[in-house]
């Protein structure tokens, strides 16, 4: 979820973390069901609606820590790759384990 957007950086929540990965929905990209990335949910050739499109997810190593925090990275993104991303993890983020 995009929460915040300028020049140089985006501000974006996770939607999930575990030991692994923290997965966001980027804003700028969509994934089709052949697997293509697209930069909009429409079809430029037929100018109508891709069904299929879903916003694409990015994940990121998460260091095996699963508390909230914020996370400054270089984004993976092939449509909008020049901005760094700021990922908020959080209570709302499934998997985020509460401060003890
Ligand atoms: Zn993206």
């Amino acid at each position: 979820m995009l929460i915040q957007e300028n020049e140089e950086y985006i501000v974006v929540k996770a939607n999930k973390i575990d030991e692994k990965y923290i997965y966001y929905q980027c804003p700028y990209c969509f994934k089709i069901n052949n697997g293509r990335i697209l930069d909009s949910p429409y079809c430029k050739k037929t100018k109508r609606y891709c069904k299929s499109a879903v916003q694409n997810t990015h994940k990121h190593g998460s260091g095996g820590d699963l508390f909230g925090r914020i996370e400054q990275r270089v984004s993976h993104c092939k449509i909008n790759h020049k901005k760094e991303v700021k990922i908020i993890i959080d209570e709302t983020t499934i998997g985020c384990l509460k401060e003890k």
